[in-house]
């Protein structure tokens, strides 16, 4: 199997995920005791908070880059990056690597494809709501995408920073959840991405009536599958 460099940290709740996932994946394929081979640089999430919310981007970016080129010297055969919010840098990552970035923007975008859906409902931070980064991305894949309005939007990035990235699942919040998504619904999106990797915690298939498709589940099974080869 081919080595998966992992960055993580953003937040850690998530990257457990990842790594749980990612092993499950390799059981599910290749059973007896295989698991996958993986680096792991995690980050102190407190750091990157400050930078995103400061507009210290530029830092940040260099950050990143030096840890994936880190993580490319140790031996990583393919990068994945695990938060959709810091993919904003994915530009000033790759440019410093030789091997394969899994954007998840793309492994995203391209399962939706496969379904046929072509307009959908985006969950996610401020900056993957309101920024062209991640938006763009899915555009070029021919999907057109919703957002929630102004005031959802707030609700759902503050849910993220300030509950699910320290663990904590509410009810109140996975309702106000279920109404952003079946307003987005009812705005015409024929599916809902869950866009940050910490959703998946608060909602899933469940909340909605729509499919839901799990970036987190997506990029950590096409890790795997890079993993396995
Ligand atoms: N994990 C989240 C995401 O997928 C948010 C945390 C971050 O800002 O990186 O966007």
């Amino acid at each position: 199997m081919r080595t998966i460099g992992l960055i993580g940290g953003m937040s850690w709740e998530s990257t457990a995920l990842y790594y749980k996932l990612i092993n499950e994946r390799v059981r599910d394929r290749l059973g007896k005791l295989h698991s996958a081979p993986l680096l792991l640089y995690s980050y102190d999430f407190q750091e990157i908070k400050q930078m995103q919310y400061a507009g210290r981007w530029q830092e940040a970016a260099s950050s990143l880059a030096e840890v994936a080129r880190r993580l490319e010297s140790a031996g990583a055969r393919a990068i994945v990056l695990c938060t959709n919010t810091m993919h904003k840098l994915a530009p000033e990552i790759t440019s410093k690597l030789t091997i394969p970035f899994i954007h998840i923007g793309d492994a995203t975008a391209e399962r939706i494809r496969a379904k046929g859906y072509r307009r959908v409902g985006l969950l996610g931070t401020k900056f993957t709501m309101e920024e062209d980064f991640y938006i763009e991305r899915l555009r070029a894949h021919d999907l057109g995408v919703l957002v929630p309005p102004a005031d959802a939007r707030v609700d759902v990035n503050r849910i993220i920073y300030d509950e699910l990235c320290v663990g904590v699942t509410a009810e109140p919040s996975r309702r106000r959840y279920q109404d952003v998504m079946a307003a987005l619904v009812a705005s015409g999106a024929e599916c809902i991405i869950l866009g940050c990797t910490e959703i998946t915690m608060l909602v899933g298939q469940g909340d909605t009536t729509v499919e839901t498709f799990d970036t987190t589940a997506i990029h950590a099974e096409t890790a795997a599958d890079f993993a396995i080869g």
